[in-house]
């Protein structure tokens, strides 16, 4: 029996990683929870059918507390740390934003292995993740465990480089992208996912974020991670190794997929999903991304190469330019040039070596003040 906490419980990934218990009686047995403040009612309902010892929440727990008995609640800011440092055999961060980069610290401080579905962690402060050593972390974001599961067939030293794939969005063929709606732009056309990581496809800024992740999941140069379209989100990326040859890594588009390999990881879990009907006519399409009407990637990049605190401003900036999109308050175009602006404005003077999560919370408090300026919110 595998012991795993969750954290994120009530959003896409931790709902989904329930169902994959679930449906796997005498595998996982869960052991934490943690969500934040807007599903607290799901947050219990979880606790309850998954017998769960121990929750944590964000939110205001004098309902909650009454409400289940034999159940251990936490709360505060700090509750997903706590929750994350409880001995179990994988912590899933499936938390949403930079938010998540306090517990995935506190889960390895702890010595648990961290399936890890935030990417913002790494975002946000890949040093201070991956000075825990690169074999505490099995990635869920849907690119990267292709990219680890192709990589267990090579050396990482005979990687020539690495193709992410992206769908390319539901705006990949329209022209105009100043009129897009908050509707079109929660529309993918290939992935069910939470809000803000669909709004981040539209514009690409999630293939920048990948970009970043990879670089520091796998200790690659930026030169040796490129990305292209590929809208049918079967092949979820590729590893080429320095003899010519390329491994894929293919299912269909289902999330289930690589949150179970990671939970399971190293036995794989059966029944995941379905697999591709090779009976059935079908194709993959691959097409290069247009970086002229998507900046975010070059944009990304171009943090990368500077590293330290500024793909952490680059990730803040996006937070905050998200979130206003989706409260209809500025234009989906506004979303990249706002990062951009807060770039030129205090790109310069981010530290190079972050220390501690203080240094990385100083850096995105001053992104998301001159985030708010620049976008007038
Ligand atoms: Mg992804």
């Amino acid at each position: 029996m595998r012991e795993i906490v969750i954290l994120g419980s009530t959003g896409s990934i931790g709902v989904q990683a329930l169902e994959i218990v679930a449906a796997n009686p005498g595998k996982f047995k869960v052991v934490g929870l943690s969500a934040g403040s807007n599903n607290l009612e799901l947050l219990i309902a979880q606790a309850k059918k998954f017998n769960v010892p121990i929750v944590g929440t964000t939110a205001d727990t004098s309902a909650i507390k009454d409400g289940i008995a034999g159940v251990h609640v936490i709360d505060g800011a700090t509750a997903a740390a706590q929750i994350a440092s409880l001995p179990c055999d994988i912590v899933l961060n499936g938390i949403n934003g930079s938010i998540g980069l306090e517990p995935t610290l506190a889960a390895l401080a702890a010595g648990n292995l961290v399936a890890l579905a935030n990417k913002e962690s790494l975002v946000a402060g890949g040093d201070l993740v991956m000075a825990y050593g690169r074999d505490r972390i099995i990635p869920v974001d849907s690119e990267h465990s292709a990219l680890y599961q192709c990589m267990l067939a090579g050396k990482l030293s005979d990687v020539k480089k690495v193709i992410l794939t992206a769908s390319g969005g539901p705006f990949k063929d329209r022209s105009d992208l100043s009129t897009v709606t908050i509707a079109e732009a929660l529309t993918h056309p290939t992935w069910s996912m939470g809000n803000v990581v669909t709004v981040n496809s539209a514009t690409l800024v999630n293939k920048g974020l990948e970009i970043i992740e990879a670089h520091y999941l796998f200790d690659l140069p930026y030169e040796k991670i490129e990305a292209v379209v590929h809208p049918q989100s079967v092949i979820h990326s590729m590893v080429e190794f320095k003899d010519g040859s390329t491994l894929a890594q293919a299912s269909p588009p289902n999330m289930k997929g690589p949150i179970g390999y990671a939970l399971g990881f190293p036995e794989r879990t059966s029944d995941l999903m379905v697999a591709i009907d090779w009976k059935a006519k079908h194709e993959w399409r691959f097409e290069p991304i247009n970086n002229e009407k998507f900046p975010a990637i070059d944009l990304a990049r171009r943090c990368g190469d500077l590293g330290g605190g500024t793909t952490a401003i680059f990730n803040a900036a996006n937070e905050v330019a998200v979130a206003a999109f989706l409260e209809g308050r500025i234009k989906f175009t506004a979303i990249v040039d706002s990062i951009e602006t807060v770039l030129q404005k205090i790109g310069a003077g981010a530290p190079i070596k972050l220390r501690d999560l203080k240094d990385v919370s100083a850096i995105e408090n001053d992104a998301r003040r001159v985030a708010r300026e620049t976008l007038g919110v």
